[in-house]
C-alpha cells in the first residue's frame, strides 16, 4: 500500500516542484524588469519621539508597482530577490533613492530627519558592500549621520568578525546602525555590545502581544533597560493602540513606529504628513 501511494505522491511532488521552480523563474525575470523599468518605489513610515511627539525619522520600505498585480508587498518578493541575488542591486537602488530623498527633505524644510534603510543578510555579505555604499553616499553628498542601516541579529551573528569590520568601516563614514526585529533571534544584546549599534528596534510581535500575554511586558521592559544601559536607543515597532503607547511611554521607550501614528506612505504623502504635524505643533494649546 505504501508503495502505491509513493508512486502517486512522487508524481504530485514532482509537479509541485516544477510549478514552484517555474514560478520562481518568472518572478525573478519580472523583478529584474521591475528594477530596470522603475516599478520599484519606496514608502516611508514615520518614527515618532515618545516624549516630544516629533517625527525623528522615517523607515524606507520597498514596494513593487506591478503592471498587472498592482502594489506588491516586500514579503512577497524580497525572499525571491534574496534567493536569486537580485537583492544586491535592489538594495543599492534603495540606498540611492533614500539618499536622494534625504537631500530633498532638507530642501523642503525638514532637515535632521533620519532615513533608515533595511539591509538584507545577502546584501550585507556582498564583498563590495562597503565600497559600493561609500560610492553612493559620496555621489549623493548627504549628511551621513542621518543615514541609518537596519540589520537583523542573524546577519551579524553568522560571521561576527566580518560584521565588526563592516560596521566599523561604515560607522567611520558617519552611518549608524539599528538592530531590527529584536527579540526574535537567539542572540543577546550583550553578545552584540562590541558592535557600533546605536539603536534597537523591538519586534512588533511583542508590542502586539501587549495585554494578551504577560511575557511580552517583561520582555519589552528587559530589552529597554538593557539597551539603555548599553547606551542604545529603543524604537518599538507595530504600535497600533493608545494602550500600547501608554505602556511604551511608561517604560521610557524612545520612539515608536506604528499604524497608530502612520502607515508607510508614498513620498508626496509623507511631505503632506510632515507639514500637517508642523502646523499642529505651532497651534497654541
Ligand atoms: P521591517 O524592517 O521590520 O519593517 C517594519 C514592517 O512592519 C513594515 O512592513 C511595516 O509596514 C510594518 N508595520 C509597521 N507598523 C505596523 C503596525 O502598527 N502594524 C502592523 N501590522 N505592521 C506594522 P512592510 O513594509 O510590509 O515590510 C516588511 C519587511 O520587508 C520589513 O520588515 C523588511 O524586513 C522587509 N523590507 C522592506 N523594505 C525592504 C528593503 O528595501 N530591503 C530589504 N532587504 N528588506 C526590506
Ligand atoms: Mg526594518
Ligand atoms: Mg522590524
Ligand atoms: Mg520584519
Amino acid at each position: 500500500e505504501a508503495k502505491r501511494d509513493a508512486g502517486t505522491s512522487y508524481r504530485f511532488y514532482n509537479r509541485q516542484l516544477h510549478i514552484s521552480a517555474g514560478h520562481q523563474i518568472k518572478l525573478e525575470g519580472d523583478l529584474r524588469n521591475a528594477l530596470r523599468g522603475n516599478e520599484l518605489e519606496l514608502y516611508y513610515q514615520p518614527r515618532i519621539d515618545l516624549v516630544t511627539g516629533e517625527v525623528r525619522g522615517v523607515e524606507c520600505l520597498i514596494r513593487w508597482n506591478h503592471p498587472t498585480r498592482g502594489l506588491v508587498m516586500p514579503d512577497e518578493f524580497i525572499p525571491a530577490a534574496e534567493r536569486s541575488g537580485l537583492i544586491v542591486p535592489i538594495g543599492y537602488w534603495v540606498i540611492e533613492q533614500a539618499c536622494e530623498r534625504l537631500r530633498e527633505s532638507a530642501d523642503l524644510g525638514f532637515p535632521g530627519l533620519v532615513f533608515a534603510v533595511n539591509l538584507s543578510f545577502r546584501q550585507f555579505h556582498d564583498r563590495k558592500m562597503t565600497e559600493t555604499i561609500f560610492r553612493i553616499i559620496f555621489n549623493a553628498n548627504v549628511d551621513t549621520s542621518l543615514l541609518e542601516l537596519e540589520l537583523t541579529e542573524s546577519a551579524m551573528m553568522h560571521d561576527p568578525d566580518y560584521a565588526q569590520r563592516c560596521l566599523r568601516e561604515l560607522s567611520q563614514l558617519g552611518i549608524s546602525f539599528a538592530l531590527d526585529d529584536f527579540g526574535t533571534g537567539y542572540s543577546s544584546l550583550t553578545n552584540l555590545q562590541h558592535l557600533p549599534i546605536s539603536l534597537v528596534k523591538i519586534d512588533k510581535s511583542f508590542v502586539q502581544a501587549l495585554g494578551q500575554s504577560g511575557d511580552s511586558e517583561h520582555i519589552i521592559r528587559a530589552i529597554i533597560s538593557l539597551a539603555h544601559s548599553l547606551q542604545m536607543s529603543v524604537v518599538a515597532e507595530g504600535a497600533e493602540t493608545e494602550g500600547q503607547l501608554d505602556f511604551l511611554r511608561e517604560q521610557h521607550c524612545d520612539e515608536v513606529q506604528g499604524f497608530y501614528y502612520a502607515r508607510p506612505m508614498p513620498w508626496s504623502d509623507l511631505i503632506t504628513f510632515l507639514h500637517d504635524r508642523n502646523r499642529l505643533a505651532c497651534l497654541p494649546e
